[in-house]
């Protein structure tokens, strides 16, 4: 019998939080690294779609090739310390208890990261970050099928080429259109401080620090409370893709060069800017959303969100062409006003 006879014409409608109704024409699950690597051994030449929880996705038509559904399990210990720990995570776990599992056993470095959906798997393909921390500073090592040699191979960190909502796997591709990665991460390995006597909490954005020290009430701050907090905020800032489709941040900040950001501050001295070790400058994508009259427009089954000009979001009945000709309009708008091309951080199927 074959193990991987793939179930055909899937709905994703509940796999991408945006929302968008559109099949999968094949579909497997992929439940663990021996399954993963006997797929690609037994189907090489396979046109293959890898999703993880469709969180930082925008489908706007169905699926020709086979979706391979990360659905691995499994945290464990590989390494411990009394200073540190490496703990190795399989591709499939959910991001946010994974997060939620490690603060509340004392693990430091994750905190703020709590409540990012989508999969473990994914978290380093565009490098995520929230609060001031990114998953490059806790991650030591990626476990990953490369497609093309047909073989296991192993990042580490600095192999990993992270940046802003970026790494060498959102740039690897078996294919001209971008949907064919090269690279199928199985499991990530974390290193995480125990000793809290080295933790310094990041805390200093926004109002995370009056949050957390009201969590605190006095005591001792710890993890969980930073998670906490960080929980509570991004909940009133960011819609539930449960209740109104999402993908979180729709565009990238986007980063000028120091003349450009100089001549934006003097027309417009209260742009929110954010000066980069290497001399550019970093410009906040909501505000210049926000300037060019888009916050809270509803255009049809689609807008921006009411409450953060970064988010675009699906009422529902809409598809992912419509978003993308939003988002279009968002961008043109944009550059007319500024001079600064913005763009999209979700991959665009
Ligand atoms: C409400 C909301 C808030 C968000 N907030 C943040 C935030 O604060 N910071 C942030 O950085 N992001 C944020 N995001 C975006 C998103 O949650 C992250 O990018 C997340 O890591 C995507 O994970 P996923 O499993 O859903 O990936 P998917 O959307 O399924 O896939 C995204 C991309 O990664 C590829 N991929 C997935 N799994 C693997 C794998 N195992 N191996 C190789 N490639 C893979 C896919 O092919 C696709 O190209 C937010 C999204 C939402 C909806």
């Amino acid at each position: 019998m074959n193990e991987f006879l793939p179930q055909r014409d899937v709905d994703l409608t509940s796999l991408n939080t945006l929302g968008f109704s559109v099949c999968a024409h094949r579909y497997v699950a992929i439940r663990s690294a021996r399954e993963l690597s006997s797929y690609f051994k037994a189907y090489p030449d396979e046109d293959c779609f890898v999703l993880g929880g469709g969180s930082n996705l925008v489908l706007t038509r169905d699926i020709d090739a086979t979706v391979l559904h990360m659905q691995s399990r499994g945290v464990a210990v590989y390494e411990e310390t009394d200073t540190h720990v490496v703990v190795g995570v399989q591709a499939g776990e959910i991001w946010h208890d994974f997060v939620m599992a490690s603060v509340a056993r004392g693990w430091f470095g994750l905190e703020n990261l709590a409540l990012i959906p989508g999969t473990v798997g994914a978290c380093p393909v565009q490098n995520i970050g929230a609060y001031g921390v990114e998953i490059k500073d806790a991650l030591h090592k990626v476990k990953a099928w490369d497609r093309l040699t047909q073989s296991w191979v192993w990042f580490d960190n600095a192999q990993c080429e992270f940046s802003y909502r970026d790494s060498v796997f959102k740039h690897a591709f078996l294919d001209e259109a971008c949907t064919q990665s090269r690279y199928v991460i199985s499991k990530v390995f974390f290193k995480l401080l125990k000793d809290k006597t080295q933790w310094q909490p990041k805390i200093g954005y926004g109002d995370v620090a009056t949050r957390v020290a009201d969590l605190a009430a006095g005591g001792e701050v710890t993890a969980v409370h930073v998670a906490q907090a960080i929980i509570e905020i991004r909940s009133t800032k960011l819609p539930d893709p449960k209740v109104l489709g999402n993908t979180g941040s729709f565009f990238k900040n986007p980063i000028v060069d120091a003349a450009l950001a100089a001549q934006l501050k003097t027309t417009h001295p209260n742009a929110p800017m954010y000066p980069q070790p290497d001399g550019t400058v970093k410009i906040a994508a909501g505000w210049l959303i926000e300037q060019a009259g888009f916050k809270g427009l509803r255009d049809g089954a689609v807008g921006v969100y009411e409450k953060q000009a970064l988010v675009l979001v699906h009422h529902g009945g809409g598809t992912g062409a419509e978003l993308m000709a939003l988002a279009q309009r968002i961008s043109a708008a944009v550059f007319t006003q500024f001079g600064v091309r913005i763009s999209p951080e979700p991959m665009v199927i």
